[in-house]
């Protein structure tokens, strides 16, 4: 789909209006009631900016740690070498199991490891409704909100799933994942933050697919592009925190925090795919909570699909130019910096989309 058909697409504002109507007040809400989460923020992105500066040693250290825990651990400078590196973990003729993961598409993973000949499911419902309609996630967090009830319904067919309201479905989608879960092969998920003072991968969700897919298969692979690290275990909770109370969700649903277990084959794989080459410094200090995306008067008449082929929205300018996409949709923004004002990270977003705009012009 273009941005033009987009903006005609009356479900994708239709859905974006229905969240928006859900998260707004409570994101204010949060930030009246615990205002401490703007100190999290400020200390979060403090220490992103400074190990950005240095991601050589702290990706260094962050391996160690996760050696000396017994984790295997691996380096992929882009994303087909991330691809790689998973696909032969993984090998072929196997049931993977994956959690919502951002760093996941930006690699195409999951394309990738069916094309190896996997059985492989996103275990997030949003996600799964993407995967069965061949669709782009619409939002960084709610990835299906584009899909009403009686899309959803249909969609949920093609696995054998039939429900007359949302409890039926998301019970139908409990008893079929259970299965996939069970006799899952590999676990994968992103990270939404990594501790290196104690090699520790925080993963935060509502669901509780995100601890099945980590912890029951014997194969477990964490991918942890590097902007996730964090120097300790305080710096991690207070980001997992910030990314939840931003979106709308404090306390957050579960916090998980997974490390090499015994029983457990763990692998880590650091992706930098033009992180720390990226003249867009800022935009790594995002913990992807996206606000900025609801709030966004563009984002709201087209969703995802203005931005790149991952990443959209006001931070998937940013995003998307840091991991080798610099797009025309650029021009597009009206600069009116909303998006600056409702981020936790003060992210000079309308700057970022002018330099961009530079970038494209000179060609
Ligand atoms: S740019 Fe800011 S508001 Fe947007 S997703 Fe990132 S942290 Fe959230």
């Amino acid at each position: 789909m273009d941005i033009y058909s987009a903006i005609k697409n009356e479900s994708i504002r239709a859905g974006i209006l229905r969240s928006w109507n859900n998260l707004h007040n409570a994101v204010e809400q949060n930030l009246e009631r615990f205002p401490f989460l703007r100190d999290f923020a400020k200390d979060v992105k403090e220490a992103k900016l400074e190990i950005a500066k240095n991601y050589e040693y702290w990706i260094d250290k962050a391996a160690k740690a996760l050696e000396d825990a017994g984790a295997t651990v691996y380096f992929a400078e882009n994303a087909e070498k991330a691809r790689k590196i998973a696909g032969e973990i993984v090998g072929s003729g196997k049931i993977v199991v994956k959690a919502k993961s951002m760093v996941s598409e930006e690699i195409h993973l999951r394309e990738y490891l069916q094309q190896l000949g996997n059985e492989v499911w996103e275990t997030d419902l949003g996600e799964l409704i993407i995967q069965l309609a061949n669709d782009k996630p619409m939002h960084i967090v709610i990835p299906a909100l584009h899909y009403s009830e009686q899309q959803v319904a249909e969609i949920l067919k093609k696995i054998g799933i039939e429900g007359r309201n949302a409890e039926e479905m998301a019970k139908g989608v409990r008893v079929f994942m259970r299965e996939k879960f069970k006799n899952a092969d590999v676990g994968i998920s992103g990270c939404n933050a990594f501790s290196v003072e104690n090699a520790r991968v925080f993963l935060i969700e509502n669901e509780g697919n995100i601890r099945l897919s980590t912890s029951l298969p014997k194969t477990y692979i964490a991918l942890i592009s590097i902007d996730k690290i964090l120097p300790d275990d305080i710096l991690a909770l207070k980001s997992v925190i910030v990314q939840a109370a931003f979106f709308g969700t404090f306390p957050p649903g579960y916090i998980n925090v997974n490390r090499p277990v015994a029983g457990q084959e763990m692998h880590a794989i650091f992706i930098d795919n033009g992180r720390s080459s990226t003249e867009f410094v800022e935009q790594l200090s995002c913990v992807r909570c996206g606000r900025c995306q609801l709030e966004c008067p563009i984002f709201q008449l087209s969703g995802n699909i203005w931005g790149g082929s991952v990443y959209g929205g006001p931070m998937g300018m940013g995003w998307s130019a840091i991991t080798g996409e610099m797009t025309e949709n650029a021009f597009l923004s009206c600069l009116c910096s909303k998006c600056k004002h409702v981020c936790p990270m003060y992210i000079d977003i309308p700057e970022i989309i002018r330099k961009i705009r530079i970038k494209i012009g000179k060609g």
